[in-house]
């Protein structure tokens, strides 16, 4: 199996697809620590999961879930290099994480099949930020905060 691709990707194709599984994941704030370099899955490219990478900074509240957050740097994200998410947003990429990597299988059990014959890049449309830098993903918005 090839690793996953992480890059920044400049065109995604839009396909909104309900997110099956990180809505009710079950991760702690303190799994995650500053200087942990992890992603935020978006969708899927050419057969494979794809995200945006970053490193986690330090706790910062998450105000669309008023709950406990991390700060990410987006080392490509421009005027949006910082944002704040949810840690059941996030998977581990910079440590062999067992907890991390059952959620990036399971996610890719349940995604790649759909997209099976699509090989552009495909943006689920699961994440928006706000004005104010939190990320949040589509089923936190919903929940009317
Ligand atoms: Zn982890």
């Amino acid at each position: 199996m090839l690793p996953p691709s992480w890059d920044h990707h400049p065109t995604p194709v839009t396909a909104l697809t309900p997110d099956p599984l990180t809505p009710t994941r079950d991760i702690t704030h303190a799994h995650f620590q500053a200087g942990d370099t992890v992603v935020v899955l978006k969708g899927v490219a050419g057969r494979e999961l794809w995200g945006d990478a970053m490193r986690v900074v330090a706790p910062s509240w998450h105000t669309p879930t008023d709950e406990d957050g991390w700060r990410l740097r987006d080392a490509t994200g421009g005027a949006q290099s910082y944002v704040t998410a949810h840690p059941r947003y996030l998977v581990h990429l910079s440590r062999r994480c067992p907890d991390c990597l059952i959620h990036l299988r399971a996610m890719e059990d349940a995604l790649l099949a759909r997209f099976s014959d699509r090989d552009e890049l495909i943006d689920c449309g699961w994440y928006t930020t706000t004005a104010l830098g939190q990320l949040v993903h589509i089923t936190d918005l919903r929940s009317g905060r």
